[in-house]
């Protein structure tokens, strides 16, 4: 991956209070990539205790690791930091959640599905918890639940019933895998299966999961789809195993952003 297209992010994924919102640093130079530390050399002498490896290179370690992430471009700056939902007590809540899980994992017993409307920053605290981990060394993958479905089925070849395994072997491989708006696809018979067969290969090897959506457990009104409606019972219940539910709710930030464009 060239050097020069990567985003540098900041080393400091769980806040702290000089951090920029958006989790990106500051170069001392505007213009310059070069390190101000150690010139390009990676190597950076501290006084009166020796040489040892500069920021810098881990920074870029760090950026490698979180473009393979995949986070798509309009949730890049998304990041603790910049999580603006707490006007009510399950957001404040979700939010220390996960920033927990972010610290404490991998020791962790589950992993975590954020339940909850839409615009009420579902997606926001996931990709948090990715700049963390890969901040951190592990490898982690984004995929919307609707595009990882989509590549599975392009991939698909008729003469030899299967797919490409380039594409599954990352989803469940990944230490941890964001799987976005569980259950937006049509649920059809080849969804709930490789749906069911993506988080049970993940939970068998023992891989954390976080997912989210926009589909409750109960049925909110008669005709309304539940989240089991959408990816079938076995997978659901395979979750309930797997992971930690927690529900968000409050006012659409997107409706709030949008409100007076819209009226006029
Ligand atoms: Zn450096």
């Amino acid at each position: 991956m060239p050097k020069e297209k990567l985003i540098k992010h900041n080393l400091r994924a769980v806040p702290t209070e000089a951090d920029q919102p958006d989790g990106r640093i500051v170069l001392d130079q505007p213009g310059s990539d070069v390190c101000t530390k150690c010139y390009g050399s990676g190597m950076e002498v501290v006084a009166g205790k020796g040489a040892r490896i500069c920021e810098c290179r881990q920074r870029d370690a760090h950026s490698i690791r979180l473009a393979k992430a995949r986070i798509p471009k309009r949730y890049e700056k998304c990041h603790f930091n910049s999580y603006q939902n707490t006007s009510n007590e399950s957001q404040k809540v979700a939010l220390k959640l996960c920033i927990e899980f972010a610290n404490k994992y991998p020791a962790v017993d589950h992993g975590i599905l954020l339940t909850g409307p839409v615009g009420v920053g579902k997606t926001h605290l996931t990709v948090s918890i990715i700049k963390s981990l890969t901040e951190r060394g592990f490898p982690c993958l984004f995929y919307e639940f609707g595009s990882l479905l989509k590549e599975i089925q392009d991939s698909y070849n008729p003469n030899t019933r299967t797919s490409e395994s380039g594409i599954l072997s990352p989803v469940l491989n990944a230490d941890v895998l964001v799987l976005d708006e569980l259950g937006s696809a049509k649920p059809t018979d080849w969804v709930r299966d490789t749906m069911y067969h993506v988080i049970n290969s993940r939970y068998n090897d023992r891989k954390f999961t976080i997912f989210t959506t926009n589909y409750p457990d109960e049925r909110p009104a008669e005709g309304r789809e539940t989240l089991e409606d959408r990816i079938g019972v076995r997978a659901r219940s395979r979750m309930f195993e797997m992971c930690r539910t927690i529900r968000l709710d409050g006012d659409d930030y997107r409706r709030n952003f949008d409100g007076p464009r819209l009226r006029r």
